[in-house]
């Protein structure tokens, strides 16, 4: 069966075998089941099977087809489940991808691996991410504060997990080669009891503070919230009223997000009793 890449839904097949090997070490023994987003001509897949089952979703009925004759043996053994179906759709449906605890390991299409890597953040029941990105995408994540690339997303990820990037991977190493370079990065997550609206709350607050990077904390944040009272957050934290949401290091964005969900139910409730 002949298979042709298809650009609109970012397939760049892995093909380095050293680079596969790698994936898979950097996995170490981890006992939950395995969720594969876009398992493509299955190279990685076949690794992953040899650790654990592997629940897989691919958006491409054409590969699907090619992957239900490639992996026939497993899927009827039920060692590996493969959904049809855009993976965001999945999620948008239901708050976690499958209903028990999960691992996601896979080589993101770019054009959609921002979006995959938050909701597997937010999913309670994934409790590590191993994940192939652009390398651009992967600096983000892993930024530290007053860097160029630290961001909302620097922020969210450093809260809810543990953040590292393990390896750059050259274009050469895939079949069509990208443009770009990739890498591969790790998002351990220590604590999986948080709930979803928490998560979400926190990231709308991001938004907010970081809608115009380079203006004041105080000026992005004066459209939801009072003046007064974020130049007292600020005072109370003994931080400049000048400072800029990139200066703000993740636990102190995570604190005054918390301070400042406070001072929002305190006032929500003195307007009930009026
Ligand atoms: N895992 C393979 C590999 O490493 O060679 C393929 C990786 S390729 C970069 C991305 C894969 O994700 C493709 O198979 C593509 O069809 C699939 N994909 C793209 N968008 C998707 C979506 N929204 N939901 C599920 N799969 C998707």
């Amino acid at each position: 069966m002949q298979i042709k890449a298809k650009k609109e839904f970012g397939q760049n097949f892995l093909k380095d075998k050293g680079v596969l090997e790698k994936i898979i070490q950097a996995m170490s023994d981890r006992k939950e089941i395995i969720v594969e987003i876009g398992p493509g001509l299955g190279d990685l897949t076949q690794c992953l099977l040899e650790k654990n089952s592997v629940i897989a979703f691919e958006i491409d009925s054409d590969l699907c087809v090619f992957l239900k004759e490639k992996f026939a043996k497993e899927l009827d053994e039920e060692r590996l489940i493969l959904h049809q179906g855009d993976v965001i759709k999945q999620w948008d449906s239901e708050s976690s991808l499958i209903s028990k605890p999960y691992i996601l390991v896979a080589n993101l299409p770019y054009y959609v691996a921002t979006p995959i890597v938050l909701r597997a953040l937010s999913d309670p029941m994934c409790h590590y991410i191993e994940v192939m990105v652009q390398k651009e995408v992967a600096e983000k994540f892993s930024a530290k504060s007053r860097s160029k690339q630290y961001c909302k997303l620097s922020v969210i990820a450093q809260i809810f997990s543990k953040v590292k990037v393990l390896f750059d991977i050259p274009p050469e190493a895939f079949e069509p080669s990208p443009k770009v370079f990739s890498s591969v990065i790790v998002f351990k997550k220590e604590d999986t009891t948080f709930d979803a609206l928490h998560f979400r709350a926190f990231y709308d607050y991001l938004e907010t503070a970081f809608s115009s990077p380079r203006k004041l904390w105080v000026k992005n944040l004066n459209k939801n919230y009072d003046k007064a009272v974020l130049i007292e957050l600020l005072n109370e934290a003994n931080i400049s009223f000048q400072v800029r949401p990139h200066e703000i290091d993740p636990i102190t964005h995570h604190h005054l997000f918390t301070k400042l969900t406070k001072v929002n139910k305190d006032v929500k409730r003195d307007k009930r009793r009026e």
